[in-house]
Formats: C-alpha cells, sequence, structure tokens
C-alpha cells in the first residue's frame, strides 16, 4: 500500500530514522542507491530529487542529464541492520524527465508499460514466484572473495559451526523484519550454494523483492565473512545458480487465469496460448533472462539447468515445468532464467512473449514428457526439439530477429542492452583463457 505523505513523516519520527536511501536499478541489473540525510525528505516527498542520468550504465548522454527520482511510496520499508548510524529507510524510485514524464530508460517503468498492455487484454496481475539461489564463497585475509565454499564436508575440517547455515537463518530473518513472506529457505545440490523461496507478488512487486533480496543476501554474508555472488554459474563441475520464475495471470475478479478444471490437465486455454508464446519466443527471451557470458556455462545438460524449449507437466528437464498445485496455485514454472538477470527486464520479457501468445492464439508446442537428455540428436529433430542458444553471442542474435520481445523492452532500452552485451561479449572473445593455453601450448 502507498503511504501518505503525512504516514511517512510520522514514521520518521516514530522510529528515529537518519538516512533516507533512495535506490532504482540500471540496464544491467545493478541497484543504484543514493543516501539522503533525513533533512532532504520532504525534497524526496516532492518528488524533487535531482541525479545525474549520464553517470548511470545505458541511460542518457551528458547534454540530457538531469533526472529525477520520484518515490514509490508502497515501497518504503527500514532497514534491520545499520543501527549505529541512526536508522536507513529506504524507497524504491522511479527516474522521470525533466518534463516529469517518466523515463523510458528506466526498466521499472518499462515494466509498468508492459503490465498496462496486460491489463489491457483484461488482466489484474502477472505473478511471480521467484526462486533465487546463490553461492556463499569464503573471503580470504584481504577481503576478497575466494572460490572455497565453507562447508564442504570435509574431512579434515575442523571448524565446529557451519556459518552458512547460520548465515542463511540471519537472511531469513532479515528478511522477515522487512516484511518478506519467506516460504522456503534450504541448502542447494551444490557445496556453498543456497536458495531462499519468497510469496509471489504480482510483477513489479517480485522485480522490487528481488533487488532487495540480493542486496540483504550480500549484506548478511558480509556479516559473516562470507561473500555472496549471484553470478550463474562461478564453478564448472556442479550446478549453478538458477532464478526459477513461477508466472501465472490473475484475472479481474481475483481468479488464476491459468486454472480450467475442466481439462484434463486442468490448465485454461490462456495457460495454453501463454505456453505457447513462451516456446515461440523462448530463444530471444533467453538474451533477458540469462545476460551474461557465464549464464550459458549453466546451461548445460547434467546440471539441473535447461537445455531444450520444451514444457511438461511430468518432467524436471525441460524449459517450463508446470508443477502439481492446481486452482490458485496453478502456475507454469521457467527454470531457464538465473539472477544474473535484470528482473524489471526478465518479467517484462517473458510476459511479453505470453501475451503474444494470448494475442494470436499460439498452439502450446513442444510438450514432451520424457526425458530429453535421453534422447538421440535424432529423436530430438525429429520432434522439433530446439536448444536454447549456447552463447550470449547466439542469443543476441535471435533477440535481434523476434520484434515481440524487443517489444518488451522498448526502443531506448533495446539499444543500450544490445551495445553493452556486444561489448560483453566481444571482450570476452578477445580474451585467451587458461583453457586454450592447457589444450592448445604444447599440442601446436
Ligand atoms: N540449480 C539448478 C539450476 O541451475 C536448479 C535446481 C532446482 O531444481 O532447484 O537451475
Ligand atoms: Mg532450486
Ligand atoms: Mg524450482
Amino acid at each position: 500500500r502507498e503511504l501518505t505523505k503525512e504516514e511517512v513523516r510520522q514514521m520518521v519520527k516514530d522510529e528515529d530514522i537518519r538516512f533516507l536511501r533512495v535506490m532504482f536499478t540500471d540496464l544491467l541489473g545493478t541497484i543504484k542507491s543514493v543516501d539522503l540525510p533525513v533533512s532532504q525528505l520532504e525534497k524526496l516527498l516532492d518528488n524533487k530529487i535531482m541525479f545525474d542520468g549520464s553517470s548511470i550504465d545505458g541511460f542518457v548522454r551528458i547534454e540530457e542529464s538531469d533526472m529525477y527520482l520520484y518515490p514509490d511510496m508502497s515501497t518504503w520499508l527500514v532497514f534491520p541492520w545499520g543501527a549505529e548510524h541512526g536508522k536507513v529507510a529506504r524507497v524504491i524510485c522511479s527516474v522521470h524527465n525533466t518534463d516529469g514524464t517518466p523515463f523510458s530508460g528506466d526498466p521499472r517503468n518499462n515494466l509498468k508499460r508492459v503490465l498496462k498492455d496486460m491489463q489491457k487484454l483484461g488482466f489484474k496481475d502477472f505473478n511471480i514466484g521467484p526462486e533465487p539461489e546463490f553461492f556463499l564463497f569464503k573471503l580470504d585475509e584481504n577481503g576478497n572473495p575466494t572460490t572455497k565454499v565453507n562447508d564442504q564436508e570435509n574431512y579434515f575440517d575442523m571448524e565446529p559451526a557451519d556459518r552458512g547455515e547460520d548465515c542463511r537463518r540471519d537472511i531469513v530473518l532479515a528478511l522477515e523484519k522487512m516484511g518478506f513472506d519467506v516460504e522456503a529457505a534450504h541448502h542447494e545440490v551444490a557445496p556453498g550454494q543456497h536458495e531462499v523461496d519468497f510469496k509471489y507478488a504480482n510483477a513489479l512487486e517480485a522485480a522490487d523483492n528481488i533487488q532487495t533480496f540480493k542486496l540483504v543476501v550480500k549484506t548478511i554474508a558480509k556479516n559473516y565473512g562470507l561473500h555472496a555472488t549471484f553470478m550463474p554459474k562461478p564453478l564448472s563441475g556442479i550446478n549453478g545458480s538458477g532464478m526459477h520464475l513461477n508466472m501465472s495471470l490473475f484475472s479481474q475478479d481475483g481468479k488464476n487465469a491459468f486454472y480450467d478444471e475442466n481439462d484434463k490437465d486442468q490448465l485454461s486455454q490462456t495457460a495454453y496460448h501463454f505456453l505457447g508464446g513462451l516456446m515461440k519466443h523462448a530463444r530471444s527471451f533467453t538474451a533477458i533472462c540469462d545476460p551474461i557470458v557465464n549464464s550459458y556455462k549453466r546451461l548445460v545438460p547434467g546440471y539441473e539447468a535447461p537445455v531444450y524449449v520444451a514444457w511438461s507437466t511430468s518432467n524436471r528437464s525441460p524449459l517450463v515445468r508446470i508443477p502439481n498445485d492446481r486452482g490458485m496455485g496453478t502456475r507454469l514454472e521457467l527454470r531457464s532464467a538465473d539472477p544474473s538477470a535484470n528482473p524489471y527486464l526478465a518479467i517484462a520479457s517473458v510476459l511479453e512473449a505470453g501475451l503474444d501468445g494470448l494475442r494470436n492464439d499460439l498452439p502450446p508446442v513442444h510438450n514432451i514428457d520424457e526425458n530429453i537428455y535421453q534422447m538421440s540428436l535424432a529423436e530430438r529433430q525429429e520432434k522439433g526439439i530446439v536448444n536454447l542458444p549456447d552463447t550470449l553471442h547466439n542469443a543476441l542474435k535471435d533477440l535481434a530477429t523476434d520484434d515481440v520481445i524487443k517489444g518488451s523492452m522498448g526502443e531506448h532500452l533495446y539499444k543500450s542492452f544490445m551495445e553493452a552485451k556486444t561489448r560483453e561479449y566481444d571482450s570476452y572473445r578477445q580474451h585467451v583463457s587458461d583453457w586454450e593455453r592447457h589444450q592448445y601450448m604444447e599440442q601446436y
């Protein structure tokens, strides 16, 4: 709920808030924040906080650099830490141009735009339940992250307690203090790997929650002398970190539009068409949901991450799984997305894909219930199963030809995204790695 100005003033007084942290997210998904002393509260409430947009990745050029932050007062919360210098309240903002219009290069504004299109089709909410995974690594003597996990089942390890587990519990407690409804927190398959699931929320709130979540995880881990990373594949040979997105559309009357008790799988036509859209645009939205070079080292066979474009109600291997829940819990679980994705852009891209399915009555192709990993290439070809892109380069190529998914970003964001990602891939391509020297130095 949006707080009124009066309520905010009262809270600041009652809780003795000293600092206001205003946050927004740049093109690459990095949280940007500015700390304001509480004396700036009235300015903030009046949408008068200005910043230099040309210093933010993918925003604007120097000539048009003045931008304004408009606080979204439904995101107001007080950080449960750092009270020794006075309490800090944070609020997520949207970015506006000097004439007051929303800035189209702000990923959060962009998601709002796509949500409005969805509402025009008669839906109320696009709900997202994210499952972000992350690793906790030890720091070295200089405080830099290592690749050592601290919970490796090591026979000679004399460490009395598992700091990873304690750290995760503290993360959950901090999240709860901040109003998160944590549903599960557990160790993941790989050593040092964890997952915390929180309750689904509408798309905008879910994306905000993901950003807040990352901040909390990193902050608490630091207190434990650990480094938390959302890098999708930090170590070769073990599972990487995904961020499954559980998706459902809700209708105006608050019903789950993916549920139909009369269908053989209890899925509605809306769900089938939405799936059709996801299947059609999967390769191109992968560029946005798995946006870094490293993302593609996770999308390989053998590590519980998807490799093929397919969906199933019974099998865990495909891109989209439909968990057993029905009724209000009916949802599609997209398993490709990883936590390096900008959540605002990622959610907008999968929504746009699904809406394209609805607008054009796309058929839910690629329903495969067998284990695709056990099929031969010939069998896969016969069934028309295609792969997800195998590199960022190939994902970007698909994105460039898909007007629907480009449209999910809008012109400004698409252009900046392509520029930034092409630069990133080029820099990677030009780097000579240890693997190459190891393979070729003696052979040639
Ligand atoms: N860590 C796996 C991945 O990379 C997912 C494991 C799971 O099913 O939660 O997607
Ligand atoms: Mg998991
Ligand atoms: Mg999952």
